[in-house]
């Protein structure tokens, strides 16, 4: 069993117990569309549904995990565990109600760190996003159909963007040693178009 030096260890009973062993191969992050601090989170998987995730990250990064990563987690369908014992690590994160907001900063440096943390922690999570729905990897909830009973929009356009454009780059960079990308900025203001010179007018001399 794993268990992430980073995040308090709050294990889920009786699921950690009872639930099937993985070898993980993904990594897939979701939002729960909540604004739930992960101890929050913890009772609602004891006492309400039975979809957990390994982890869940509060908006001010606090990370909690309540399966080791190599117990089955049941948040993600068809890649919770699959028939030749491969599975997904997966991490809920707080949200608005309906998942439409960015991650904060602190969230998205512990999805970062926790990523570069399962690659080397299990070695068969290669630095890559899933090309399918078994390809092993880093993904986010919506990126495969199998992932997902009924479908999902989770974890929300905003994050789907910063997955792409931060988080994962990020994790190969740190991963890799290689530099870091740098926070997209958008510029606020549009550049101002260069003003046209006035045209002289020459006077007509007829001559
Ligand atoms: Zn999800």
């Amino acid at each position: 069993m794993a268990w992430y030096p980073r995040a308090v260890k709050m294990e889920l009973q009786p699921e950690s117990s009872t639930q099937q062993a993985i070898r993980p191969t993904q990594v897939i992050y979701h939002s729960i569309a909540a604004p739930w601090t992960p101890k929050r989170t913890y009772e609602y998987w004891r006492d309400s549904t039975n979809l957990e995730s390994h982890f869940g990250l509060g908006f001010d990064g606090t990370l909690w995990q309540y399966l080791g990563t190599q117990t089955r987690a049941d948040a993600n369908y068809r890649a919770n565990r699959r028939a030749d014992g491969t599975g997904a690590i997966s991490l809920e994160s707080a949200s608005n109600l309906d998942h439409t907001d960015p991650w904060t900063d602190e969230q998205v440096e512990e999805l970062i760190k926790l990523g570069v943390w399962a690659h080397k922690t299990h070695p068969d999570i290669p630095l890559r996003i899933c090309r399918s729905a078994s390809d092993p990897g880093f993904g986010y909830h919506r990126l495969h159909s199998d992932w997902a009973l009924g479908g999902t929009d989770c974890p929300g356009d905003a994050r789907v963007k910063q997955f792409r454009e931060l988080v994962f780059p990020a994790i190969v960079a740190r991963a890799t040693g290689a530099p870091e990308p740098t926070k997209p900025t958008t510029p606020s203001v549009p550049p101002t178009p260069r003003r046209r010179r006035r045209p002289v007018a020459y006077r007509l001399t007829g001559a």
